[in-house]
């Protein structure tokens, strides 16, 4: 696979999705048939998540391979320090390099479900920068990404202290920063900002959700700590007895999003299409040239 790194070096705008990995065998097809969709456009590159159970995780193995191996995606898999040892991450960032993969989303990961709280596992990481030094130690070659929080993360005590914790995962090696979703360009701006200032130089990508049911993102906007706008929220309550209807606004806000984002000199826009074609489709062509 190409590094990441190396197409940001050709200084135009990437564009990214990503995926997840499903619960069942009729999702995996699902997914297919979705990714095959979207081959109709170029993507640079697609990443997979990466669960905290081991059939989802091998999930993500099965649907990194496919859409690498058979659909011909640059694929950056997920990977996360939930209940792993140290032994365990190594052998599984060497298995990825095996098999060709060249970049990883670097991540400490989400508690299990049912949990509130990250545990860190026996002989285990306890924060995402030790990963990306295990990561980088081992295979100097990968390219690795790392989340980024404009409305700060959920754990964090403020912005300021969540940023000095973003710079310890560049100086450890982190080559770009993917954001965690936002609906409101102005606190990326801002973002981003803070971020120069504090001296981290990388990419920093925007992460972009488009809205596809107004109950579905209040809940992931609730669990992201991402502000939900009062304007964004007004129509999508308009709409709401009709989810073709909440699909259209929810695109027309992302393509307005990235519009201005792109005009901003952001480096690209990663979509969380969760496993749907449509969506990006629309994105992509809407801003076509
Ligand atoms: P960290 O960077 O380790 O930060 C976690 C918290 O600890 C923050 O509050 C931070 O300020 C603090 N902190 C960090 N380092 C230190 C330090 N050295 N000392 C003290 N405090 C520190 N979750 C999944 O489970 N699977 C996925 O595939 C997945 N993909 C994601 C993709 C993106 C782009 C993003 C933005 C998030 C993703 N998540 C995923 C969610 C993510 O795992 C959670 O937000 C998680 O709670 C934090 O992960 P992190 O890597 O940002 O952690």
């Amino acid at each position: 696979d190409r590094s990441i790194s190396s197409l940001f070096a050709s200084n135009r705008p990437l564009r990214s999705l990503e995926f997840f990995p499903p619960k069942n065998d009729d999702g995996v097809i699902a997914l297919r048939e979705s990714a095959e969709a979207l081959k109709a456009i170029e993507w640079d590159f697609v990443s997979v998540t990466y669960g905290a159970g081991g059939s989802t995780r091998d999930r993500t193995a099965q649907v990194s391979a496919l859409l690498k191996d058979e659909l011909g995606f640059t694929v950056m898999p997920h990977l996360t320090c939930v209940g792993h040892s140290r032994d365990e991450l190594e052998a599984h960032a060497d298995r990825l390099f095996a098999d060709g993969f060249r970049n990883i989303m670097t991540l400490r990961g989400d508690p299990p479900k049912g949990e509130t709280t990250f545990e860190v596992a026996t002989d285990g990481l306890r924060y995402a920068n030790e990963l990306v030094t295990l990561l980088k130690a081992r295979h100097p070659d990968f390219c690795l990404g790392v989340g980024g929080y404009p409305e700060k993360h959920p754990e964090a005590f403020s912005l300021e202290t969540d940023l000095d914790n973003l710079k310890r995962k560049v100086d450890a090696g982190a080559d770009f920063i993917t954001t965690q979703l936002f609906f409101d360009n102005a606190i990326y701006y801002r973002f981003v900002e803070k971020c120069r200032a504090a001296g981290i130089t990388v990419p920093i990508v925007p992460g972009i959700m488009p809205v596809l049911s107004l109950k579905q993102i209040t809940r992931i906007a609730a669990m992201c700590g991402t502000a939900l706008p009062a304007q964004l929220n007004r129509r999508l309550e308009v709409a709401a007895e009709s989810p073709d209807v909440v699909e259209i606004i929810g695109i027309d806000w992302a393509l307005d999003q990235i519009r201005g984002l792109i005009a901003n000199g952001a480096p690209g826009y990663h979509l969380y299409i969760l496993n749907r074609a449509r969506p990006a489709l629309a994105l992509a062509a809407g801003l076509a040239a």
